[in-house]
């Protein structure tokens, strides 16, 4: 697509520093990274979002950022990797062309997962049965 930064970091138009490449993804890594190995792993092909990425390819994108997660742990000794997509601007993706982000952590690295919310039980209860609906 024109205009979108990974597009053209897939095509090779704008340079990244790569990790893996073929037809379908391309890994390189994060610009700004939270740690040492913070890499990005993208479809070559232009999707706003993981949730318009085919089927077909989710097991592929999610599959080389499991195994880039794993070779940075042989490389590095890292002590564990969190895989995060963000979807949608109100969970913080800024760049929309779906991606996902394979960070290296170490323990005490300082990195902190989300603070805990107190939901109703009914809401817990209401939703969870309209999902299973959903996904039945
Ligand atoms: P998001 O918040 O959309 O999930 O994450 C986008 C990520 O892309 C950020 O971590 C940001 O540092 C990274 N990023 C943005 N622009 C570039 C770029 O031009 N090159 C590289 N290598 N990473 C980028
Ligand atoms: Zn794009």
């Amino acid at each position: 697509m024109d205009d979108c930064i990974f597009c053209k970091i897939g095509s090779g138009e704008l340079p990244s520093t790569k990790l893996y490449e073929d037809d379908r993804f391309l890994a390189f890594l994060d610009i700004q990274p939270v740690s040492l190995g913070h890499a990005l792993v993208i479809p070559k092909e232009h999707y706003q979002d993981i949730s318009q990425v085919p089927e077909g390819l989710l097991g592929g994108l999610f599959g080389l950022a499991r195994c880039l997660g794993d070779e940075t742990i042989a490389e590095t000794g890292a002590a564990g990797f969190n895989i995060v997509v963000n979807r949608g601007v109100a969970a913080g993706q800024v760049v929309m062309h779906a991606h996902v982000h394979v960070i290296p952590r170490e323990p005490d690295d300082g990195l902190k997962h989300w603070p805990k919310k107190d939901i109703p039980e009914e809401d817990r209860e209401r939703l969870a049965a309209a999902l299973r609906d959903r996904l039945g």
